[in-house]
């Protein structure tokens, strides 16, 4: 079947769902195709124990704050499926799903969206298809060697999964260190970083994320010098089970290793530690193979934007992935005003960047 539309969204987590409530208001006629089965995005398959690093007031989308979760300050999130389940639901935003687009083509004019459920011809296209879809491992020596399980953080739940084993949990940034908190009480714990990990002040919370983001946009915008954004104040944000266990003496990090063998990791002078399983918190990668038949991908796999906007294909707008799409717009905070700039944009009241 075919149909025709002035927009599609690709994705419906947050990012889309932001675009949609702007795309409504604007009296635009769009679609939100979604691969998931169900409402919430990537928060659907967050471990059990993960909490937002902002407070609700500050974790909202535009239009419709989130709820206070009662008796969290950090809601958890499946409150934040919750809350999008309801926001979807609240401004009647038409997502279809599940629909798993598999390729977007030029077509006389427009754009010509693939599906495992039919095909869309649209005038734009917004993709905001998240990160969380695509995890990725670096390439050390000796990992087809390791015996042990192997895993990354999207598979990550709990440590029940792990009690009593000896466990690496490998990565600096905001997952590894929750993921080793997580589990520094119940197994044999080593945790491995590239750096020594840089801990943001206990007070710093998304707020002040989202702050740093924006006044780094702005000098950059204005041709100021860089202010280093999110980076200069550190990598993890000390939510309180990760100050709990850091403070517990728990969150020792050690530096990389250099390879893997049969039965652990070892480091370049020799010294060893076996393991019955690593986790991999070694990030993610904007999952847009669906825009694949464009061919836009440049270095690192990024597509040139100029805001959202993809430079070589003007139809297209690209939401949600990070900083490069917009300050901190992979964030439920910040995707708010990209999204508005992607709607306008498409409805012509903005010229074209
Ligand atoms: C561990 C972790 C903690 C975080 N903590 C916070 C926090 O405290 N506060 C905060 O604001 N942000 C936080 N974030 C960041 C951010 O909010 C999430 O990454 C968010 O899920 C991004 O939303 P999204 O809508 O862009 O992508 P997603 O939530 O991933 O949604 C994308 C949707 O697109 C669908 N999709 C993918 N490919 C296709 C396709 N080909 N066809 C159709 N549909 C497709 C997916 O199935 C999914 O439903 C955190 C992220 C992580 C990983």
């Amino acid at each position: 079947m075919t149909r025709h539309v002035d927009v599609v969204v690709i994705g419906g987590g947050q990012s889309g769902l932001a675009a949609g409530y702007h795309l409504r208001r604007l009296g635009l006629d769009f679609v939100v195709l979604d691969a998931q089965a169900a409402p919430g995005g990537a928060w659907q398959r967050a471990w059990d124990s993960l909490h937002l690093f902002s407070p609700a007031v500050y974790s909202s989308l535009p239009g419709r704050p989130m709820p206070v979760q009662t008796g969290e300050r950090y809601p958890d999130a499946a409150h934040v499926v919750d809350y999008l389940t309801a926001y979807e639901r609240r401004y009647e935003l038409p997502v279809l799903r599940p629909v798993r687009v598999s390729g977007v083509h030029r077509e006389d004019g427009h754009l010509r969206v693939e599906t495992d459920s039919g095909t869309w011809h649209a005038r734009a296209v917004i993709s905001a298809t998240g990160t969380w879809w695509r995890p990725f491992q670096p390439a050390v020596p000796g990992r087809c060697a390791f015996r042990g399980q192997q895993s990354h953080t999207v598979d990550y739940r709990g440590p029940r999964d792990f009690a009593g084993q000896r466990v690496v949990v490998v990565g600096g940034g905001n997952s590894g260190a929750q993921i080793a908190a997580d589990l520094a009480y119940d197994t044999e714990l080593t945790w491995v970083t590239r750096r020594p990990p840089r801990f943001l002040a206990d007070d710093v919370d998304g707020r002040a994320l989202f702050d740093a983001a924006t006044a780094r946009r702005r000098a950059l915008d204005e041709g100021r010098t860089d202010t280093g954004g999110v980076a200069s104040l550190g990598d993890i944000v000390a939510v309180p089970p990760v100050r709990e266990a850091r403070d517990a003496g728990l969150l020792k990090a050690s530096p990389m290793f250099v390879r893997l063998d049969r039965d652990g990791v070892v480091w370049a002078d020799g010294t060893r530690a076996e393991a019955d399983a690593v986790i991999w918190c070694t990030g993610f990668r904007p999952a847009l193979g669906h825009l694949a038949p464009l061919e836009l991908r440049g270095p690192r796999g990024h597509i040139a934007t100029a805001g959202t906007r993809s430079v070589a294909e003007p139809r297209l707008h690209l939401l949600g992935y990070g900083d490069w799409t917009g300050p901190a717009s992979a964030t439920l905070i910040g995707v708010g005003r990209p999204a508005r700039d992607v709607a306008r944009a498409i409805a012509g009241l903005e010229p074209a960047p």
